[in-house]
């Protein structure tokens, strides 16, 4: 094939029409250029237009609505008042404080205040700063609610409403708050709604709350994590499970990882497990008082602490660079929640490796994750770690492979790469093959 050649334009944050003291935070934030989905969502956001905007986890959405809203900020608002001109709802409380901070990296050249109102935090603190006037709020549904009902947040100066990860609100049940919320802003105020994925029940929402939106699909769930490294390990059981994690924990190309399990139990259990092994390993979950939360958050990106152990509502949103290595110790109920499990790691253009452990009964798992993602995960055999199965399904696998996977173990003999019994192949590659990797960034 003759590769035709494009004309390639640089492009600059300085082409998307934001005002110089953004550009300047932009620059000392250390952005060079803008990622795709900013390049796309920017300057259509500045000109006023409702987006429903999906982008797969780690593509800079953040910034991608922050920027824009900002802008909005330095022009001359006509209404005097206390409430905010831009409201951003998210799914938890550890997403709005990262909504937060990039809020005041991004706006510091700006005199702008910015707020989170969440649950876990004292009312009368939360009350006494409403009181003194906000730019920008960033709020969970549950608590914005709250503070609504009781008449503590002035909506009518509201120019801009952003839903971030608006699939992980429905997710998480918070659809009835979401309406009441959208049903008592102003009707003249210019939305845009975010989300890894669009599924129905996020077009139903953004149909009848936004106005005629543009739709921006820059790498859906359904695009690969090219960056990120997908494995898949057969355990024949916990202990097995445990080893099996023991072993990659020791790895040398470990930096920091997010263990995910499936219950907060077996979450705090596993942390003090591998604590006790030795491992700098601390839980996340939603029955964690607020303080801890982000003493454990705020050690994971200082790099004190190497495994956060945790369930996928906590782990939601959390961007911290240093985290090589995503692994499931369970995988997820939900397909779309691999996708967003694995999107915690490879980070900013990085790369990353996404380590899943399966047991017998998880063959229609990995089927459901590997239809979502339109993607293999590769087998991968620890030496001395070998699985009893082999594959999921009765009938023998046809891709058995000689040589060629992945081993953590010492590199005599050579590790086996299988294929799943009835889809190992497709598209006449090996199972799990990845594709070529290249950044997420626009070029
Ligand atoms: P998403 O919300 O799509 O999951 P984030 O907004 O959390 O992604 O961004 C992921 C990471 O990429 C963050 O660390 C952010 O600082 C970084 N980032 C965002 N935009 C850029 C850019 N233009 N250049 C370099 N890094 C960026
Ligand atoms: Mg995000």
């Amino acid at each position: 094939m003759t590769a035709v050649s494009e004309i390639v334009l640089p492009v600059t944050f300085e082409t998307l029409g934001l005002a110089a003291p953004i550009l300047e935070a932009v620059k000392a934030a250390g952005y060079t250029e803008p990622t795709a989905v900013q390049l796309r969502t920017i300057p259509e956001a500045i000109k006023g237009r409702d987006l429903l905007v999906s982008s797969q986890t780690g593509s800079g959405k953040t910034a991608a609505f922050m920027l824009p809203a900002l802008q909005k900020l330095t022009l001359q608002h006509e209404k005097p008042g206390r409430g905010p001109r831009i409201l951003v709802l998210t799914p938890t409380r550890e997403l709005a404080v990262q909504v937060t901070k990039a809020a005041d990296t991004y706006g510091r050249n700006l005199r702008v205040k910015t707020l989170s109102v969440v649950g876990g935090m004292p009312y009368p603190l939360q009350n006494r700063m409403l009181k003194n006037g906000v730019d920008i709020l960033v709020a969970t549904p549950g608590r914005m609610l709250d503070q609504m009902n009781s008449g503590r947040i002035d909506l009518s100066r509201l120019q801009l409403l952003i839903l971030d990860e608006a699939d992980r609100m429905l997710d998480m049940g918070f659809k009835d708050d979401l309406e009441a919320i959208l049903a008592k802003v102003p009707k003249t105020r210019q939305t845009m709604l975010f989300s890894a994925t669009i599924e129905p029940s996020i077009v139903r929402l953004a149909n009848s709350f936004l106005h005629d939106p543009l739709r921006v699909a820059v790498d859906t769930a359904q695009t690969r994590h090219v960056n990120i490294e997908q494995r898949l390990h057969f355990a024949d059981d916990m202990g097995h499970k445990n080893r099996l994690l023991d072993s990659i924990l020791g790895h040398p190309d470990m930096q920091q990882a997010i263990v995910f399990t499936s219950t907060k139990r077996h979450a705090d259990q596993l942390a003090q497990d591998l604590h006790g092994k030795g491992h700098s390993a601390a839980a996340m979950h939603g029955d964690m008082h607020q303080g801890a939360r982000n003493r454990t958050l705020q050690a994971l990106r200082r790099g004190g602490l190497k495994v956060l152990v945790a369930t996928d509502v906590a782990a939601r949103g959390i961007d911290v660079q240093g985290i090589s290595h995503v692994i499931n110790y369970d995988l997820p109920m939900q397909a779309e929640d691999y996708v967003h499990r694995i999107g915690r790691t490879g980070r900013a253009g990085r790369n990353g490796i996404a380590i899943s452990f399966a047991s017998s009964r998880d063959s229609h798992l990995v089927r459901d994750i590997e239809r979502l993602t339109a993607q293999k995960i590769e087998v991968s055999v620890i030496e001395g770690l070998e699985p009893k199965m082999r594959a999921f399904s009765k009938p023998a696998p046809r891709g058995a492979r000689p040589g060629g996977g992945k081993s953590y173990g010492k590199p005599s003999g050579a590790p086996r790469r299988e294929g799943f019994g009835g889809y190992a192949k497709r598209d006449g590659r090996p199972a799990g093959r990845s594709p070529a990797r290249t950044s997420p960034y626009a070029k």
